[in-house]
């Protein structure tokens, strides 16, 4: 299959249409997770009352990195060709779904992706949980192998792979994970030329 014939096209946001701000090694200290431990994972171990008020602290951290996002290289040329082209549009984030609008506002890119389809920590079991990715092949009605994952990191393309779809690693400039990883571009201006 050839990267233009990909109709379903799901996007990681943070690090893959947003240049990465988040600092999880400040995030980790701020919240007292050790550094080994994944955030989300941690936090839904935890007593409900401790898990609440870290949740609601993560989420003013993040509330205030959303407003302030910026587009990664050719992230929105990208998405607006393939809008252009007619393909279908998700989002599968470890964020919040209102950051997640807040963030694709931020960008100038809300208009291109249908709310329902913008899957955040609250819609679906986090990446590298393939929850996502077949939730959204579901409401798509297709089969997940018709479908890319597009991201910039390790779980993205678990993700992608478990769930029995294509991957995209973008926004390293060499792969580390090539036996997860179907297609690669340096960013997204790259990706898009690959279309063709
Ligand atoms: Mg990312």
């Amino acid at each position: 299959m050839s990267l233009s014939a990909v109709r379903n096209w799901v996007f990681d946001m943070d690090g893959t249409l947003t240049v990465a701000v988040h600092d999880f090694a400040a995030i980790r200290v701020a919240l007292g997770i050790p550094p080994e431990d994944d955030i989300l994972t941690h936090l839904a171990a935890l007593p409900a009352a401790e898990a609440e008020a870290k949740h609601a602290w993560l989420l003013e951290h993040e509330r205030d990195l959303a407003v302030a996002s910026t587009a990664a290289t050719g992230a929105v040329e990208l998405v607006r060709e393939l809008a252009g082209r007619g393909c279908q549009l998700a989002i599968l984030t470890r964020n919040a779904r209102e950051l997640a609008h807040v963030t694709l506002e931020a960008i100038g890119l809300a208009d291109c992706f249908d709310k329902e389809l913008v899957l955040g920590r609250d819609e679906a079991a986090p990446k590298p949980s393939p929850d996502g990715l077949l939730k959204i092949a579901q409401a798509w009605d297709v089969d997940p192998s018709e479908l890319v994952m597009v991201g910039d990191y390790r779980i993205d393309l678990e993700c992608g792979r478990t769930a029995g779809a294509r991957t995209v690693l973008v926004n390293l400039p060499d792969n580390p994970w090539p036996e997860l990883t179907d297609w690669h571009a340096a960013d997204c201006h790259q990706l898009q030329a690959m279309l063709g």
